[in-house]
């Protein structure tokens, strides 16, 4: 065996992936779907709510609100989360006169340690060209207008700095508890191609809760 066979990444890790996987549930080590599953999880789940408890603590706590806009990264280690590989978070405030989104328009850098694992679109060549060029009508794709009275700013995530949105705090939840804020954030909203959910989008959310 070279050294290169350490160094070098495999030629098509997504075959790799995927063979590793079949040899699994053919060893009967895995159930098939677990993987899918897993990824579901980091995807939507659990990724994603670490963001919008970041968020939901945010809108409560103007100190933590503070700390967390003048430093990310320290800020964030208040509620557990580090694990960052070098890289700062930079977090975003909108404003009524402010809407950010964030891209990687090199690759796919995401601020995985709030976020999870990235939607497929946002690693997409589309995204990553068309929301620099044209980004009102992007969000407009993705549903969500933004008024001409608001400046669309974009932030370029790289291996330095990885962004996270904090959206607005939805009208007509002043006496919410973090748990119900936390149930409006969506990880769109911190991605900023989407926005918090409303009080009246979220009836379901508090009937069960
Ligand atoms: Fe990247």
């Amino acid at each position: 065996m070279s050294s290169d066979d350490h160094t070098k990444p495999p030629a098509d890790p997504a075959l790799r992936i995927k063979a590793i996987e079949t040899l699994m549930v053919e060893k009967g080590k895995i159930e098939p779907g677990a993987i899918s599953e897993l990824v579901e999880i980091f995807q939507n789940k659990l990724g994603p709510r670490i963001g919008a408890k970041v968020v939901a603590k945010a809108w409560l706590d103007s100190g933590f609100k503070a700390r967390l806009l003048a430093d990310g990264t320290e800020a964030l280690k208040e509620v557990g989360v580090s694990g960052l590989q070098g890289e700062d978070m930079v977090i975003l405030e909108n404003t009524t006169s402010i809407h950010n989104v964030i891209v990687c328009t090199l690759c796919s850098c995401y601020p995985w340690t709030v976020l999870g694992l990235p939607p497929t679109w946002y690693k997409s060549a589309p995204y990553r060209s068309r929301i620099v060029i044209e980004p009102r009508k992007v969000l407009a794709e993705f549903g969500t207008a933004i008024s001409q009275d608001r400046e669309v700013r974009v932030y370029d995530s790289n291996a330095e700095i990885r962004y996270m949105v904090l959206p607005m705090r939805p009208e007509g939840t002043d006496d919410w508890s973090e748990e119900q804020l936390v149930a409006l954030v969506t990880r769109d909203s911190m991605i900023g191609t989407g926005l918090p959910l409303t009080p009246d989008q979220t009836v379901k959310v508090e009937a069960t809760a």
